[in-house]
């Protein structure tokens, strides 16, 4: 595995077993910066000159050559030299959130525990609470994130996934061609993260398997499905039909068995229709398009005369972040590539003062990029930027300038990046003083998570939204593939209480902002409407919401 995020973990690994073995901070510190820096860079390692890496912050000799080597190899000498002399458990303690080199040093050294399962026991009977650094609270967030890892377990993004899926099906339909194939399942609703793969196909299964074996891919065959490992690890089921099958069958294992039910529908009991849509006409029903198909309330809130938001209606492009704090891109570039796709303005966002780990911006930059702002907007009429700025939500839940500073802005969204751990009590606290702000026009990224990696604080969603319809505040959907937060599941809450949805790609550079696509992917799966959707506005549309809501504010 040589895609970019698994070279920079053995970067970050090296860093954190030269620490966790007292190396000099000096040999090992640049490491981490480097990966830290490089995540941003979306374009993949193997197809680059990684000595074009060598401006980017952190990223010395040693770090391309490191990189190089991974490439290579799959390690680097200096890496394979510490896993030498660290049990494999240590290590993947190293990988529970939460636990720094320091701690596992103690867990490992001090208390004698050298696997994860062991320290989940230890955690269970309080053994931690009694070790010096740690309390009780340190113990329960350290069994949290363990419990989470293993839950997380078999599972992988969505974006991930995807062109590797597209990449596939061409070769399949290059080979097979005028045979159907399709993918089903959670990937074919568009599930933010994804169990494993299935599709249907009409291609004959013993040709198919021939092909396989051409190929020497390891394959299971059983009655009319084949299975295999897709790129080594994803459970990949081929289900092979009779081309008049073929609908029926990709209707059946498309659908949760929830809204199957919904459907009364018996599996086979219904043999021969010919589109899904058929189907659900004999129902009476309108048609479900394939990411909604949950069973939740996808028949109560799919009506005539309505639409669900596509990608291409997004005529803005909110919350970004520039050079100014911690983008890549300057903030003209930023600005030039959205004009060039067709977007008809641009939020920009950067950190703000508190944020000192992403370079946040202190009142002279932020006076600073708005003149660069005014000189840019007067080039590119009629494209317009707009000065925002990413505001953290102090642990007491006020902003980060004074209200004097806040109004210069033209919109700002408020979020949380410090102290996340806290009760769900504290966060709505934080969350509600912060969306009653005057200022706030956009509540960011709602509970924190990274999907599969953290779970995000605790809040009561309903009290959120509904401090958000009474204030006058947009929800973000994050669209970060990571991120996809406020989660799906809310936008019908939020729909029927009159509160924006602001699909928001949180872009740290140019390329970024195609992450809208998997926000709009998460937006539709929740029904959220085109009207509904704050950045679907055209620019007069959107100047005339930020000026309508100082009114409602008093403001101006
Ligand atoms: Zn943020
Ligand atoms: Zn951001």
């Amino acid at each position: 595995m040589t895609d970019n995020s698994s070279i920079l973990a053995k970067l970050n690994l090296f860093a954190k077993l030269s620490e966790l073995h007292d190396e000099n901070p000096f040999k090992y510190k640049s490491y981490t910066t480097a990966a830290f820096n490089l995540k941003k860079i979306k374009e993949p390692f193997v197809e680059m000159d990684l000595q074009d890496l060598l401006t980017i912050q952190g990223v010395g000799k040693s770090v391309t050559q490191a990189m190089e080597q991974i490439i290579q190899t799959g390690s680097f000498p200096g890496l394979d030299a510490w896993l030498q002399k660290t049990p494999s458990g240590v290590v993947d303690m190293l990988n529970i959130k939460g636990l720094g080199p320091k701690k596992v040093k103690v867990i490992w050294e001090e208390m004698g525990i050298d696997n994860v399962s062991d320290l989940l026991d230890a955690c269970r009977q309080n053994r931690l609470v009694e070790t010096k650094g740690f309390g009780l609270k340190t113990q329960a967030e350290i069994m949290k994130a363990i419990e989470f890892s293993m839950t997380s377990q078999g599972q992988w993004h969505y974006a991930r996934l995807l062109d590797k899926c597209n990449t596939f099906k061409d070769e399949i339909k290059s080979i097979f061609p005028g045979y159907k194939f399709e993918y089903s399942g959670d990937f074919r609703r568009c599930c933010n993260t994804i169990n494993g793969l299935v599709c249907v196909t009409s291609i004959d299964l013993m040709e198919l398997y021939e092909y396989f074996e051409g190929l020497e891919l390891e394959c299971e065959v059983e009655d009319d499905e084949i299975s295999f490992l897709f790129e080594g690890q994803i459970p990949f089921t081929i289900i092979c039909t009779d081309s008049l099958d073929f609908e029926r069958v990709l209707f059946e294992t498309t659908g949760s068995k929830e809204h199957l039910n919904m459907l009364d529908y018996q599996q086979g009991g219904h043999i021969g229709f010919t589109t899904e849509e058929a189907f659900y006409q004999s129902k009476n029903l309108p048609f479900i398009v394939p990411e909604q198909r949950e069973g939740r309330d996808e028949l109560e809130y799919n009506l005539n005369d309505q639409h669900f938001i596509e990608y291409g209606q997004l005529k803005g492009v909110l919350h970004n972040h520039t050079n100014y704090s911690d983008g890549l891109n300057t903030l003209k570039e930023m600005a030039e590539y959205a004009k060039s796709q067709h977007f008809q303005y641009l939020g920009v966002c950067d950190h703000s003062k508190s944020a000192g780990y992403a370079r946040g911006l202190d009142e002279d930059r932020v006076e600073q990029q708005m003149r660069e702002i005014d000189e840019l907007n007067a080039k590119l009429l009629p494209f317009k930027i707009f000065k925002g700025i990413e505001s953290d939500i102090l642990s007491d839940g006020s902003l980060d300038y004074e209200d004097e500073f806040l109004a210069k802005f033209d919109f700002i969204v408020a979020s949380i990046h410090s102290n996340l751990t806290m009760s769900e009590e504290k966060a709505n606290a934080r969350l509600l003083k912060a969306i009653e702000n005057p200022y706030t026009t956009i509540l960011g990224h709602p509970t924190g998570r990274l999907l599969l990696m953290r779970s995000g604080y605790p809040i009561d969603h309903k009290l959120i939204i509904d401090a958000c319809a009474a204030n006058h505040v947009a929800i973000e959907l994050n669209a970060h593939p990571y991120r996809l937060d406020i989660d799906w599941t809310w936008i019908q809450y939020a729909q029927k209480k009159g509160v924006w949805v602001s699909i928001n790609p949180d872009a740290h550079e140019k390329m970024g902002y195609h992450d809208m696509y998997f926000g709009t992917l998460a937006a539709r799966k929740g029904g959220l409407l085109t009207q509904n959707t704050l950045n679907a506005k055209n620019l007069e549309e959107f100047e005339a919401f930020l000026m309508e809501r100082r009114k409602l504010k008093n403001l101006i």
